[in-house]
């Protein structure tokens, strides 16, 4: 959501914001804006629309070697040029961009009114330009200070004062914000790979925290001006990683990815020896793990489906008690905290504000919680009591794919640690680990069909509502397979577990309405036929996602999606895949920005 880009060095300053906002688009904004500047003489061009319309409205030659930029997801104010960001005060002196929501602003906006100041937008950020103009007395990180202590709510800042040139001010609660300590130059942004191409040097803000930098040098400090030491952490990323590598779009490429990043996830994680998987960061004893009672997943979205696997993966395979929830809702029930629950927080971003507080709330009662992220440094992987990283590498894409077979990876291997140290023999944790070790290839071999999954998308891509059909450890890919449509082709789908649409959701059936069946290879194939016999019977058109050799299905359904055969549990990786390339060819067809689905933002960083 929303992205932040600050420069202060030798270049020119306009090249390497719009640079940076480039690398942030696929976040997904409304509206973005730069203010540069060379000496006193500050330059703003904003713009309502993508980046190449900011692009445009740039002057060629925009003299000027540090500035601010901004990609906005709009919460107050129309998304129009003038309520985009940078914003100044009355004067122009200072300018500011903001992710983030200030939830007292109009009590400030109104006293500031009071005062003689006069607004031009309609945001909340504005109040931050006229706050800090109001309490600049020549020391700008001051006046920054002062303002932020007015203010309630959440922020990622950047600010310039024409009085102090060649300085930008960061501030961080509630968004993040990293600078990229280059040489002879600095950067600033609320996510790495906004300065990737130019540095490997990041040191992440923590809330509460604030930054000064020129372009040789910077500094730390609190709300207090208390000094703070912070260590140079590597970015790992590469930056090819951040390109389309011959794919049209970065959707495509990460689903075709997801061989790698399976693969990715396992490494050095399978211990053949033991039988059993290695976790390093989980900071918890073998004895810590025996005493687990119960294990909570908590996330959003597709992370929360993951988290649903993982679930019925934990009950399966390791027996323990273990349930999936949303973070938005587990927040304000005042969760019951017991000492013997694990909880863990699925999150791609590591930053996303729901699960993030939800984290929060849960640690304030005491849990024990295990974060499962991608992006190294985030807050949920650094406010957590440990965790594991799914090391897919960046997911560009909004709509995510690769992350959740990564996700799901994780829990694979948490399940068999937890199986080992209970009830699982050397022989059946081996046995285990064979399989999971196939997945990588078997994943490439769904791949090798998109084919077929692409030639029943078109057909069918022109439908105004669908329904996604499974069970057990399907019904949760189900769920994710209808999101993934709905994201973004826009067309209405709905998933439900294969048993309870007979508990409503078949009124719904008729020729217009095909079911996604996700047919599994266990004790419950039958019962799924029986449900697909239901919704046939009343003339609703099936498309089956079925195991190689499951041939009694063939006059059952109107379209079959084919996966290899593996042992039941692993279904849930390549169930899922056909079902994302499903999703990509119908909103290809539908002439959809795939990777940039309107209203959606990629790390959802407000509640
Ligand atoms: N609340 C601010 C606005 O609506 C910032 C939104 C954002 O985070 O992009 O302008």
């Amino acid at each position: 959501m929303c992205g932040i880009v600050g420069y202060c060095g030798p270049k020119p300053a306009s090249d390497i914001l719009l640079e940076g906002l480039k690398r942030l688009e696929y976040r997904g904004y409304d509206s973005a804006g730069i203010c540069v500047g060379k000496g006193e003489d500050f330059q703003i061009i904003k713009k309502k629309g993508k980046i190449k319309d900011l692009r445009e409205a740039v002057p060629v030659n925009l003299a000027g070697t540090f500035g601010i930029g901004h990609t906005r997801w709009a919460t107050h104010g129309e998304v129009n040029d003038v309520n985009s960001h940078p914003h100044t005060n009355d004067t122009g002196e200072v300018a500011v961009v903001h992710n983030g929501i200030i939830e007292n602003y109009n009590t400030l906006k109104n006293k500031l009114i009071s005062e003689g100041h006069k607004f031009q937008t309609d945001t909340d950020t504005e109040v931050i330009a006229h706050l800090i103009a109001k309490m600049y007395h020549g020391n700008l990180e001051q006046a920054v200070r002062e303002a932020l202590y007015l203010l309630k709510g959440t922020y990622g800042l950047a600010v310039m004062h024409k009085k102090e040139p060649g300085k930008i001010v960061g501030a961080r609660n509630g968004s993040p914000l990293v600078l990229g300590v280059g040489d002879g130059e600095m950067f600033l942004a609320s996510d790495v790979m906004a300065m990737m191409a130019h540095t490997k040097d990041a040191v992440y803000l923590e809330d509460g925290e604030l930054v000064s930098m020129t372009k040789d040098s910077y500094t730390m400090f609190d709300l207090d001006a208390r000094h703070i030491e912070k260590e140079v952490e590597k970015i790992t990323w590469e930056l090819e990683q951040l390109e389309k590598g011959g794919y049209r779009t970065f959707m495509e490429k990460e689903i075709n990815e997801q061989s790698q990043s399976i693969k990715r996830a396992f490494q050095g994680r399978l211990d053949l020896d033991g039988a059993t998987a290695h976790l390093g960061g989980l900071n918890m004893s073998a004895k810590q793990l025996l005493n687990v009672q119960r294990v909570e997943v908590v996330a959003a979205g597709t992370s929360y489906y993951a988290g649903m696997v993982g679930a019925y993966l934990l009950e399966r395979l390791a027996r323990i008690p273990a349930h999936a929830e949303l973070s938005s809702e587990v927040r304000y029930k005042n969760p019951i905290v017991e000492p013997s629950t694990l909880y863990f927080v699925v999150s791609q971003s590591g930053e996303t504000a729901d699960t993030l507080y939800a984290m929060r709330e849960l640690q304030r009662k005491g849990a024990t919680v295990l974060g499962v992220c991608n992006a190294v440094g985030a807050t949920i992987p650094r406010e957590s009591d440990g965790g594991v990283y799914i090391h897919s590498g960046p997911e560009i894409a909004v709509a995510s794919t690769k992350a959740f077979t990564s996700q799901i990876s994780v829990f694979y291997l948490f399940a068999l640690l937890i199986a080992r140290m209970r009830h699982f023999s050397f022989e059946e944790g081996y046995g285990f680990i064979r399989e999971l070790d196939r997945i990588p290839a078997l994943v490439g071999q769904v791949l090798q069909r998109a084919e077929k999954v692409k030639e029943i998308a078109l057909r069918y891509a022109h439908h105004q509502n669908f329904l996604f059909l499974g069970r057990g450890m399907l019904y949760p890919v189900a769920l994710e397979g209808a999101l993934k449509l709905k994201e973004i082709s826009y067309i209405h789908a709905e998933g439900y577990s294969a048993a309870e649409i007979k508990h409503g959701p078949i009124a719904l059936i008729n020729e217009e309405t095909p079911s996604v069946f996700l047919v599994p290879d266990d004790g419950l194939r039958d019962k799924v036929i029986t449900s697909i016999k239901e919704v046939k019977a009343r003339g609703g058109k099936v498309i089956a996602v079925a195991v190689d050799g499951d041939e009694e299905i063939n006059d059952i359904v109107d379209e079959i999606i084919r996966v290899p055969k593996t042992i039941d549990l692993f279904y849930p990786f390549l169930m899922v895949v056909p079902l994302q390339l499903f999703a990509f060819y119908a909103a290809e067809e539908l002439g959809r920005d795939v990777d940039q689905p309107r209203n959606l933002a990629k790390s959802v960083t407000v509640e």
